[in-house]
């Protein structure tokens, strides 16, 4: 699945209207202004310390960072801006949009000098997934191979049992488990930063609260669900992500979690609707717009509940919820 994702990030333009699948930042700028908000009610908070990093995770377009960056400007907040990003093809897409961006392969070089901010949409889903099968032999993972020629799921050879937590021992035959060791490490380390630096971070995806069986692995072409063998390193590979893993993750290096919240909820919150007001009233002609894409990133039936958002904080900063610091 790395190798997969690794090459369809690399050599295709996927995301946005014309590529394979399109993201809230790409929706409106209403989504990038809201994080700015956020996190810049986060540094005020924590009484506007120098030299803040502006770290961004799996960038895309580079468009949320465009927004949030300078929303942040109109409060006061500058941060230098680092981006971990594995495509050299959007590298090149976020530096036409981003100014002064380091770039970085993993989390392990980020700045260890001064408070951070991440930022996280759409990335924990990308990542690597492991998922374990329960066999009437016992739980092994599930590892992709090849049966007459073409790619299909085997069994791996290892128990594994001792990997499966207690409440899913009883789980029956057929279920699966799922779990993403890859993106634990990234959380892990990104959190320990947060906790040593001080500072906060945004994690936005699909998936949920509480520890569930079943696979959410799918795959995403030209805006419709194939089959996760179909295309591999032409189509977007994803998963739901497992958000009391990642809290989980957050937690054991020292940072502070929030409860978790659908889109919707944090998004209005952070003032979306206020801000869809102001835009409509500067820009008449652009209403339907403008309300229809507030619709779509906070509506039920559309990503306003699948979508969730975790906030954390670490060192001394405070881990508030909304954003009335700047009222
Ligand atoms: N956040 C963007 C893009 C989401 S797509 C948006 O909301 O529009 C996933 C992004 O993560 C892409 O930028 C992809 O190149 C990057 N990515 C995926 N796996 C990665 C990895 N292992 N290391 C670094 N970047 C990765």
């Amino acid at each position: 699945m790395g190798e997969s994702n690794a090459l369809y990030y690399s050599e295709t333009r996927p995301i946005g209207a014309a590529g394979d699948f399109i993201t809230a930042p790409e929706i409106s700028q209403m989504f990038g202004e809201m994080i700015g908000i956020y996190l810049a009610s986060m540094w005020r908070a924590a009484g506007q310390p120098p030299n803040v990093h502006y770290v961004e995770l799996g960038p895309g377009r580079g468009t949320l960072a465009h927004d949030a960056l300078r929303t942040m400007t109109r409060f006061g907040l500058s941060p230098s801006v680092h981006f971990v990003e594995g495509s050299p093809s959007l590298r090149a897409v976020q530096s036409a949009q981003v100014a002064d961006i380091t770039f970085h392969e993993d989390v392990s070089t980020l700045p260890d000098d001064g408070p951070i901010l991440m930022v996280a949409n759409e990335f924990f889903d990308a990542l690597a997934l492991r998922q374990l099968l329960c066999t009437d032999r016992g739980w092994y993972e599930r590892m992709v191979g090849l049966v007459d020629e073409k790619l299909a799921f085997v069994s791996g050879n290892k128990p594994m049992d001792a990997a499966i937590g207690d409440n899913f021992k009883d789980a029956p035959i057929g279920a699966i488990v799922e779990s993403s060791p890859a993106s634990a490490a990234i959380m892990k380390e990104a959190a320990r930063r947060i906790t040593a630096q001080a500072g906060c971070a945004v994690v936005i995806d699909y998936g949920y609260g509480a520890a569930r069986l079943g696979s959410s692995l799918q795959a995403v072409q030209n805006h419709t669900k194939i089959g996760v063998f179909d295309a591999p390193g032409r189509a977007d590979l994803t998963f739901h992500v497992d958000f009391a893993a990642l809290a989980e993750s957050a937690s054991a290096a020292g940072a502070r979690c929030n409860p978790l919240m659908t889109q919707g909820d944090w998004l209005r919150l952070m003032g979306i609707g206020a801000r869809a007001e102001a835009l409509s009233r500067a820009q008449p002609e652009r209403m339907s717009e403008i309300a229809l894409a507030h619709h779509r990133l906070t509506h039920a039936d559309e990503m306003g509940d699948l979508f969730k958002v975790l906030t954390i904080a670490g060192g001394n900063w405070t881990c508030i919820m909304n954003s009335s610091e700047l009222e």
